[in-house]
């Protein structure tokens, strides 16, 4: 099913999204301590910002503004709450997040347009590998748009790889919802016991955390890897806590498709000003019907690209690529400006490597510095070398690399209070 509202020209999709914008700012004007206060220090009268351009004026909001301030971003009794949890915190803080029966209807549609747009169906039986607790809203939006979907779901959870063959074996699931590297590890546990993994019910997988597509849509690394072994569709997804929304890739695998019923999207320079249609830019998010905690221009520090071209799913939205890098993690390493994820996917080509980490830290001379710690199975003196020619032929620029066993890597980047293992540690001054 695609909302008629997405197969309209994307003039019609800007109308549709501004005549959203009096309700959500008299809303916010009405019931967020933080807007008001904005409104009212920045002489902002609401009602003369009517277009997306005018939309400009409200100055941005930061994570930092939400992190200290975050009761004051909440626009409803604590009566009205029923979901409670926090987001990722992968850079900084996390923040309380909050939801209303209303804002969990919003995230079952939103879920359920999501995983409709990657080849969802009702026939589906999905197998979450995901974590539905731990304070994580993104496994409570799976389950509830699965069950939107009129789809079947077993939560099986993340890791405990024989759990999850044994639940290929008695519930034949059609779907995986899972972080892409785990797939790899499900290929060679299917090795070691003798299965064929292409004899599985699984036809497809929604990858989650990690980026499975270069700029240009095709695989990655990590993709190429699962897809060479494994005849499954990868589906990208981008989302955050914060947007209360997500970002599929459809059957065409073109970047993840815009919901504007659900989200505006800007794209943003160093100086908050839009940037062009082939430069990346900051993803900057406004929420459309969020009751608890709505935000406005909010600044999620992730580096896209955006496309507007018609896609062949019958769908005009805006396409969203993949995560170039977070913000705060731009490194500038001799002379190359570099995001972690292109430091990930030369790993992932290195069959010995089985986890890692990377560490940045001030040099001497005030530089960024790169040490990158992998574990390995059977150390082997070459190893050092060979990943520092990967790295001299795809980035030209080596960093230094410290070879552990994966336990130890396992130690350093799995701490109590994370869900996701860590795999990017900045100690820059
Ligand atoms: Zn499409």
């Amino acid at each position: 099913m695609i909302p008629e509202i997405e197969k309209k020209s994307r003039e019609e999709i800007k109308a549709y999204q501004e005549s959203r914008l009096p309700g959500l700012l008299t809303y916010l004007s009405e019931h967020s301590t933080y807007y008001t206060e904005k409104f009212r220090l920045n002489n902002i009268d609401i009602k003369s910002i009517k277009t997306l351009e005018e939309l400009l004026r409200i100055p941005v909001t930061t994570k930092d503004d939400l992190q200290r301030r975050t009761k004051d971003f909440i626009c409803v009794e604590p009566h009205r709450i029923i979901d409670y949890n926090t987001t990722s915190g992968t850079l900084g803080e996390p923040v309380t997040f909050v939801l209303t029966e209303n804002d969990l209807e919003r995230l079952a549609y939103n879920e359920y347009l999501s995983l409709s747009c990657s080849d969802g169906k009702h026939e589906d039986i999905y197998q979450m590998m995901v974590t539905i607790d731990r304070r994580f809203m993104a496994g409570i939006a799976y389950f509830l748009g699965i069950r939107k979907l009129g789809a079947g779901v077993v939560r099986v959870g993340p890791g405990n790889t024989e759990l999850q063959f044994d639940t290929f074996s008695r519930i034949r699931p059609t779907a995986l919802i899972t972080v892409p590297s785990y797939l790899v590890k499900m290929i060679d546990f299917a090795k070691e016991k003798g299965i064929d993994i292409n004899k599985t019910s699984v036809k497809k997988a929604v990858c989650i955390g990690e980026p499975i597509r270069n700029n240009d849509f095709s695989l990655n690394t990590l993709g190429k890897r699962i897809t060479d072994q494994w005849n499954i569709n990868l589906y990208s997804t981008y989302a955050s806590t914060e947007m209360g929304a997500a970002f599929n890739d459809c059957i065409q695998g073109r970047g993840g498709h815009h919901h504007p019923e659900l989200i505006i999207v800007e794209f943003l320079d160093e100086n908050d000003q839009p940037v062009g249609e082939n430069d990346p830019g900051e993803v900057v998010i406004t929420t459309l019907g969020v009751e608890a905690l709505p935000l406005l221009r909010f600044k999620t520090g992730d580096i896209c690209f955006h496309h507007h071209e018609p896609c062949a799913c019958g769908r005009n939205t805006m396409r969203i690529g993949p995560v170039i890098g977070r913000k705060k993690q731009m490194l500038k390493y001799k002379g190359t400006t570099l995001f972690p994820p292109a430091i990930y996917d030369i790993l992932h080509e290195i069959d010995f490597v089985e986890n890692y980490l990377i560490e940045v830290y001030t040099g001497d001379l005030g530089t960024d510095e790169i040490m990158i710690k992998v574990g390995c199975r059977n150390h082997d003196e070459h190893y050092e070398k060979i990943i520092k020619d990967h790295f001299r032929a795809k980035l030209r620029v080596a960093p230094d690399v410290q070879v552990l066993t994966p336990e130890q890597i396992q130690g350093m980047s799995s701490p109590e209070m994370n869900r996701k293992p860590i795999t990017f540690v900045d100690r820059r001054k």
